[in-house]
């Protein structure tokens, strides 16, 4: 467990964070946070003492972000290992909240130090994707971690989530939980030929093979495979679909792509055994 008492924690979070109690009354570096007055003293103190006090909104220049980023990778104690683990523990729905570590992790392990670089095509840099100037809650960013979602469209968020997943024991997995992981895989090659992301996506829901998920928890946990390229994919994002729900590079995969399941026992060592 990342912390004994997660669900106290996880039920203060979302009496902060539900959609209704946005609190417009104060600006947070010119952001808008949360009311806090549904908690009680003892659940603002629980969230303060595992520095998930609401509305801790940080700014960071591309800069800041990248030096961070760096330094941790020197410091953390996670591995290629640990967060594989971290990983297939957040699929079996046992600890939701550690199915983004390997996104982030494989972030984090590809940075080089670079100058912010200019792109045509969006806002953010085009060598690394982090913005110019980034504000956001931290606690914010980690919430929706700890719901079981992972995403890999706000990098910027993943140096809060590895700082703090830093903290965490390392994992063992049982062989249930790997068998998890196998079953998913089989699926994912399973599909026929030109199968969308979409239509695997309600595939697996129909399967009922992930606990705790949700459309869009399951897109996170397909695009982690993604990333990672155990779902190969068409790395493309300039091809990238208006308004769809699904991001690059899961969106560029079809059923005849399949699994690869080299790159899977690498990412997976446990999975290989
Ligand atoms: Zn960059």
């Amino acid at each position: 467990m990342p912390y004994k008492n997660l669900s106290k924690i996880l039920q203060s979070l979302k009496t902060v964070y539900s959609n209704d109690n946005t609190d417009y009354s104060k600006k947070y570096s010119g952001e808008i946070g949360y009311k806090t007055d549904g908690l009680s003293p003892d659940e603002a103190e629980l969230l303060r003492q595992h520095n998930l006090q609401p509305n801790n909104f940080q700014t960071y220049s591309h800069g800041d972000l990248v030096s961070a980023f760096l330094k941790l990778r020197d410091t953390t104690s996670l591995t290629w290992m640990s967060c594989s683990r971290f990983f297939i523990k957040g699929l079996s729905g046992e600890l939701p909240r550690y199915r983004q570590t390997l996104m982030s992790f494989h972030f984090m392990s590809g940075l080089e130090n670079h100058a912010f670089m200019p792109s045509k095509r969006h806002a953010n840099c085009d060598i690394c994707s982090l913005p110019l100037k980034s504000v956001f809650d931290r606690t914010h960013a980690l919430y929706t971690y700890y719901l079981g979602h992972s995403w890999n469209e706000t990098p910027a968020h993943f140096l809060a989530e590895l700082e703090e997943a830093s903290t965490f024991e390392a994992p063992e997995v049982t062989r249930e939980q790997v068998e998890k992981l196998s079953s998913l895989l089989q699926a994912i090659s399973d599909a026929s030929q030109d199968e969308t992301p979409g239509q695997l996506e309600k595939r697996i829901a129909s399967l009922k093979l992930l606990p705790k998920t949700d459309k869009y928890k399951r897109y996170g946990i397909l695009q982690t495979l993604a990333v990672t390229g155990v779902m190969p994919g068409d790395l493309d994002s300039g091809n990238q679909p208006a308004r769809s729900d699904i991001v690059h590079p899961l969106a560029g995969w079809r059923g005849s792509m399949g699994v690869d399941y080299d790159v899977a026992s690498t990412i997976f060592p446990d999975f290989a055994h």
